[in-house]
């Protein structure tokens, strides 16, 4: 882009679409309406240039084969596949208990049940797509400090003076969204009084794309296959362990990480770095406003017991580009944003209802209920209808599929 264009599009103030938040989500949402006749603004708090927004760190994301098929019909998948490892098989079991199930590609005929990447790589990906689509206004670094909703537009003001206007404006900003404040929206939210310790761990055995879920009295654990033989851990502990676990020289660290996880993975012979994420379940109440839209964790913020998060954000974007492709003038019209609330809120709603029971099942230790737990992790093994429906909804297949989400083998 030369000087002139540059110039250009810093005049630029009145847009059909105005996103806020370029995370995993708004940036996705951006890329995903690159072929769009849309004239596009994209806010984002952190500078992109080196790669420094708070979600893009080392953890592992894992991505469900539903939303590979929608960063394929996008065209990013090409980019992103060789960052990613497949995940062949899942392994779920409870600490102490007898039940096992398993799922694997093979038996439900995809190449993979998932893929997993850094947040980091993922991110860098995102951010140097946003930067090469010349039709994208950029405001970055830049918030949003008020906002007024007229009929026909809604019109900003950022913290550097700037005032924009848009027919419709997309809250993409995080579970803390500063947009949802700002509209006065209720969100319900549920603390578990739970920290999830990230790291990644390497092992003395291969993982060949094996996936491990560990329930445990003190919350669930989780291993994703990742790049060179590292897998990604999520370690939930309650509130106040994690503290003697981020400090712990790497060798206690592991020794405690065996006792708990036991070796279906091997011996864990080195850890990364490790970070902690308090947990929190959030759902706005009316994620959609008049001209007004939340996606991603800005409407609702899961545990990542299921690693579902991002994947139900990006189920979001597909929709709502696929919508706002097909817009005509005005895409911020009331009948656009009622038909988006319908697609949408049955698989948010279920989603959030089935990641809380989930958290609340397997956090608790009463011993009838850890008993049914194992008998249904072991009948659940044997009965193929059940797991086939299991690992549908993992995969993010069981959901009506936007035109984004048709590409491979849908
Ligand atoms: C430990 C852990 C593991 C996870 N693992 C998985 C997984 O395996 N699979 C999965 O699908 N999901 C997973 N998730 C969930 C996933 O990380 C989130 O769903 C995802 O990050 C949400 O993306 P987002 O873009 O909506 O929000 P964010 O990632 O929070 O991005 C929000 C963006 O908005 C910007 N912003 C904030 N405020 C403003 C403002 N006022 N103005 C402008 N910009 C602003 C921020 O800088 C940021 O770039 C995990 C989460 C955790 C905590």
């Amino acid at each position: 882009m030369n000087l002139a264009d540059a110039h250009q599009k810093q005049q630029k103030t009145q847009f059909d679409l105005l996103i806020v938040g370029g995370g995993m989500v708004g940036a996705s949402l951006a890329i995903a309406l690159k072929n769009s006749a849309l004239n596009i603004g994209l806010i984002e708090a952190r500078s992109l240039a080196n790669n420094s927004q708070p979600s893009y760190d080392d953890r592992g994301i894992a991505l469900s084969y539903g939303s590979q098929t929608i960063f394929q019909s996008m065209g990013l998948w090409p980019d992103i596949a060789p960052c990613a490892t497949a995940i062949k098989h899942i392994h779920i079991s409870d600490r102490g208990r007898f039940g096992v199930t398993r799922l694997s590609a093979e038996k439900q005929q995809v190449p993979a049940l998932g893929q997993v990447l850094t947040a980091r790589d993922l991110g860098q990906h995102l951010n140097r797509h946003l930067q090469q689509m010349t039709q994208l206004s950029l405001f970055c670094p830049a918030q949003v400090s008020s906002l007024s909703k007229l009929d026909d537009r809604i019109e900003v003001s950022l913290d550097n003076g700037q005032k924009l206007s848009a027919k419709l404006l997309v809250a993409a900003d995080g579970r803390d969204s500063t947009i949802r404040r700002l509209v006065g929206l209720d969100a319900r939210e549920q603390q578990y009084q739970q920290i999830a310790i990230t790291a990644n761990i390497s092992t003395d055995q291969a993982h060949n794309g094996r996936a491990f879920e560990r329930f445990t009295d003190s919350g669930p654990m989780a291993l994703l296959p990742m790049s060179d033989n590292r897998s990604s851990l999520i370690w939930t502990v309650s509130e106040g362990q994690e503290k003697a676990l981020l400090d712990a020289p790497d060798t206690v660290f592991l020794d405690q990480l065996q006792q708990r996880f036991g070796y279906r993975a091997g011996r864990f012979i080195q850890v990364g770095q490790r970070s902690s994420h308090p947990l929190t379940l959030m759902q706005a109440d009316m994620p959609v406003q008049p001209r007004c839209v939340l996606i991603g964790n800005a409407a609702h913020s899961l545990h990542p017991i299921a690693g579902q998060g991002f994947n139900l954000g990006l189920r979001d974007v597909a929709v709502l580009a696929e919508l706002l492709t097909d817009a005509g003038e005005d895409c911020g019209h009331a009948a656009i944003l009622h038909n988006y609330q319908q697609w949408r809120q049955k698989d948010q709603d279920q989603l959030v209802r089935a990641t809380h029971h989930l958290v609340q099942l397997f956090s608790n230790n009463i011993s009838l209920l850890g008993h049914l737990r194992g008998a249904g992790l072991a009948a659940l093994d044997t009965l193929p209808p059940l797991k086939n429906w299991l690992a549908q909804r993992s995969m993010g297949l069981a959901q009506t599929q936007p035109r984004l989400g048709r590409g491979i083998g849908l």
